[in-house]
């Protein structure tokens, strides 16, 4: 009887979740909470694949021996940009067990619960291990090379108001547009009469003093909303 604890599953989700996006990686984690909670375990087996690993995985059963195992070139998966994962699940005893039950439906419920679109929904090829979140960007997007935005950067100052320019505006102002409010020059990082407006517009809607200053308040307001958006 191997060891089964929820602490053990998200350990071993780790190593195979390097270099895919955090967000994906959080919702990952997020998913073996989930669905151990319905006594469904779930070990990562796959996460990141470069665009040379996804070409040779390509090959097989094309061009080299073995059985074909993707209909995706590389370049043309989510796992080459770090936005997809699959799982596998195991039984009781700990070992990988790939019947095809309800267990899969239920993993796959919970990982759209959490936002993450399932393979298993797919029409054509049902891929029940797969789950990817593409930050609303197309494969082909991915490939001229645009990126999903990073949301880890913090805001570090405590208080910024009208007349700041810099990185710590631009992403107030990126919050703040994700979140409906709209900034004459977009987000350029430079506080003005626009941006002004959407803090104070942002402050009134949260019964927040409404002075048009960013402080810890509503930034911590700011984050919230944001991250509830993207969770
Ligand atoms: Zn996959």
């Amino acid at each position: 009887m191997s060891d089964l604890s929820l602490d053990k599953l998200l350990k071993k989700a780790e190593n195979k979740l390097q270099n895919v996006h955090e967000i994906v990686q959080e919702k990952a984690y997020e998913l073996i909470r989930q669905a151990y909670k319905e006594s469904i375990f779930i070990v990562i087996t796959e996460g990141f694949r470069s665009i040379e690993q996804q070409h040779k995985l390509y090959s097989q059963g094309r061009t080299t021996p073995g059985s074909i195992v993707t209909n995706a070139k590389g370049g043309y998966s989510y796992h080459n940009y770090g936005l997809a994962i699959d799982i596998a699940l195991l039984d009781n005893n700990g070992e990988v067990d790939w019947t095809i039950d309800r267990r899969w439906n239920k993993a796959g419920e919970v990982g759209k619960r959490i936002g993450l679109e399932w393979g298993g929904d797919w029409k054509s090829l049902k891929d029940y291990p797969h789950f990817q979140y593409t930050f609303g960007l197309s494969l082909s997007e991915l490939r001229s090379g645009k990126k999903p935005e990073k949301q880890t950067e913090k805001v570090s100052r405590v208080l910024i108001e009208y007349g700041d320019r810099g990185n710590q505006v631009q992403l107030i102002q990126r919050m703040l547009i994700h979140l409906g409010y709209s900034l004459f020059g977009g987000a350029d990082g430079i506080f003005g009469s626009s941006t002004l407006k959407a803090v104070k517009a942002f402050q009134q809607a949260l019964y927040l003093q409404v002075d048009g200053i960013v402080g810890p308040k509503t930034l911590e307001k700011l984050y919230g909303n944001f991250n509830k958006t993207m969770f």
